[in-house]
């Protein structure tokens, strides 16, 4: 296929199409080309396969290596480009797979540097999730939030007391865990879901705990409470800390509770929320 050469690109060109030009090797591993009539495949920069074949055979020279063999012997399995084959046509094959066209979805995936599934992935990322909801789990599980000990340890000279609770150090855990305004939340889900307890003692506890289940929990209802209360929680302690408003947890539940069930009837064709709300209520 005729790649343009990086080399023939004018001061003029657009910066796109400069950008462009620079992914040419990479572009070329998932273009294929299907052999037509041989006019219009180019293999170097102006030779075209219908000059290298003659009605009976391909014209090239004996063999001299081993190399030449192999490429002779390939040849002879493939059909002699003839105007009755029509016209050379272009592939975008991803992984064996042959688009119809380009497919950006497919080759970003393929192209995309990749990690290991972690283990987490699911209770931040599940379907029907309230993207902010989402993001804020995401960022919390990452103990990326800027909580008063992680500011004090960034070197920020500041009170490192939770203001929700006035006693101890504002950790993450503290935080959406242990604190006694976080503790009365997550009773009111114990009560809510009808389970027996309700404990987390790290992170991971509660990680696990929203991939498990029981007949009034299912993971996506567990999901779907757990993402609720963790920005709750954490838009209550900004709402404090920077404005004084305080709010008693129970009422901060009632808006969690009312989330919630806006949240199942949106979703209520969705085959993963549709028996939520008897869960729930
Ligand atoms: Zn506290």
């Amino acid at each position: 296929m005729d790649f343009p050469s990086p080399n023939s690109t004018k001061f003029s060109d657009s910066w796109n199409w400069r950008s462009l030009l620079r992914l040419r090797g990479l572009a070329r591993e998932f273009v294929r080309c299907n052999v037509g009539n041989g006019r219009d495949l180019q293999v170097l920069e102006n030779a075209k396969v219908r000059e290298v074949c003659a009605s009976d055979g391909w014209i090239i020279t004996n063999p001299r290596s081993d190399k030449a063999l192999n490429l002779q012997i390939y040849l002879t399995t493939i059909q002699i480009p003839h105007d009755d084959q029509g016209m050379d046509s272009y592939d975008w094959v991803v992984q064996d797979h042959i688009c119809e066209g380009f497919s950006s979805s497919r080759t970003w995936a393929s192209v995309r540097p990749r990690a290991a599934l972690v283990d987490w992935f699911h209770t931040v990322w599940y379907k029907g999730a309230i993207p902010k909801h989402a993001f804020n789990m995401w960022v919390t599980n990452l103990n990326r939030l800027p909580t008063k000990v992680r500011l004090a340890h960034w070197g920020l000279n500041i009170n490192t007391t939770c203001d929700l609770c006035s006693s101890q150090l504002e950790s993450r855990d503290h935080l959406m865990l242990h604190c006694d305004y976080a503790l009365v939340l997550w009773e009111a889900v114990r009560v809510r879901l009808n389970l027996p307890q309700l404990s987390f003692t790290s992170w991971s506890d509660l990680i696990l705990w929203t991939r498990t289940k029981n007949c009034r929990s299912p993971p996506t209802l567990r999901k779907l409470v757990t993402q609720s209360v963790i920005y709750a929680i954490w838009k209550q302690r900004n709402n404090l800390h920077h404005n004084q408003a305080q709010v008693l947890p129970y009422v901060l539940f009632k808006g969690i509770d009312r989330e919630i069930r806006n949240v199942i009837i949106a979703r209520r064709l969705n085959k993963r929320f549709e028996k939520l709300m008897s869960c729930w209520l």
